[in-house]
């Protein structure tokens, strides 16, 4: 995205406090902003109401404070924003390349159990999710109407299939984006994206009306991101993002995947109690020095 100023976002989910690997992921951005003379923004992603509590997003704030940051005002908060993911959730059932899945987890176990497939053995996306075995796709309209009147819930799944070809007879070729920092195989450059490796995944749950994938493209998009800095874990997620990104047409902004904090054990750090908070190590006495120094940025 030429010409544009650079803009770049922390992103945080206030479903717990804060630890040291969302001090990295937060400085980190806040550099490249620095770096690149762009503006730094804090985006709240608090999609899943059911997890997000407000003293969480209070601990968000004041820990970044105490990191030394500031970011762009007023801060968007997804969870007053599900009519943005709705709009872009309608697109892409016009474009049919989403259908409602009224699958049950017990359901998907079942038919993977009744495949003849040792579940140890069924494929599994990068995130390790079991690949969604295809139940409630090819239903016939009739009674994929009865189910919605019945008031059964479901969520919607992309059509994996259709939805790359529709994408890729777009693009006229490969659907790529620019990696500046590094895959998790140390490439950096232009990736080619490989979705099909998380099968038909979810885009709207059956809970709240997106996903993780929907919204954050959306917001991307709308808050002009041009340069999206986040964990190497999510790397493989990005593939996702931009086959939503060329199917909504929305921009191509350029991605930094940094590494992982991992503790003494190599183990990656997690909001579960063991993970010392920065508000714990505020407490005994750090200070935002030390712990950069922790995390060497
Ligand atoms: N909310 C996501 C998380 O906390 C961040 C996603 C992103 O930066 O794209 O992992």
């Amino acid at each position: 995205m030429p010409n544009l100023p650079p803009r770049i976002r922390f992103a945080p989910s206030p479903n717990g406090r804060l630890h040291l690997g969302h001090a990295y992921s937060a400085l980190y951005a806040a550099n490249v902003a620095d770096e690149l003379g762009g503006d730094f923004l804090l985006r709240i992603e608090d999609i899943d109401v059911g997890r997000c509590r407000p003293e969480f997003l209070d601990g968000i704030y004041e820990d970044l404070k105490w990191l030394g940051l500031s970011w762009e005002k007023p801060v968007r908060r997804q969870s007053e924003h599900f009519s943005d993911y709705e709009a872009a959730l309608k697109r892409l059932r016009e474009l049919d390349v989403v259908y409602p899945c009224f699958a049950t987890r017990r359901e998907i176990e079942r038919a993977i159990a009744e495949s003849g497939i040792d579940v140890e053995r069924w494929p599994r996306d990068p995130d390790g999710a079991l690949l969604y075995p295809g139940i409630y796709k090819d239903m016939d309209a009739q009674e994929r109407n009865r189910l919605m009147w019945e008031g059964r819930s479901f969520a919607w799944r992309l059509d994996m299939e259709r939805a790359m070809a529709l994408a890729t007879n777009r693009t006229g070729g490969p659907i790529t984006f620019t990696e500046e920092e590094g895959s998790p195989s140390g490439k950096t450059g232009i990736q080619q994206i490989a979705p099909e490796l998380f099968g038909d995944v979810v885009i709207a749950r059956k809970d709240v009306p997106t996903s993780y994938h929907l919204s954050v493209v959306v917001d991307d998009a709308l808050q002009n991101i041009t340069h999206v800095t986040r964990g190497r874990d999510l790397f493989p997620a990005t593939f996702i993002h931009r086959l939503l990104q060329v199917l909504l047409d929305l921009p191509e902004p350029v991605y930094r995947h940094h590494r992982l904090i991992e503790d003494d054990t190599g183990r990656r750090l997690s909001k579960s109690a063991r993970d010392k908070g920065l508000k714990d190590l505020r407490n005994a006495g750090n200070t935002p020095a030390d712990v950069r120094k922790m995390i060497g940025i």
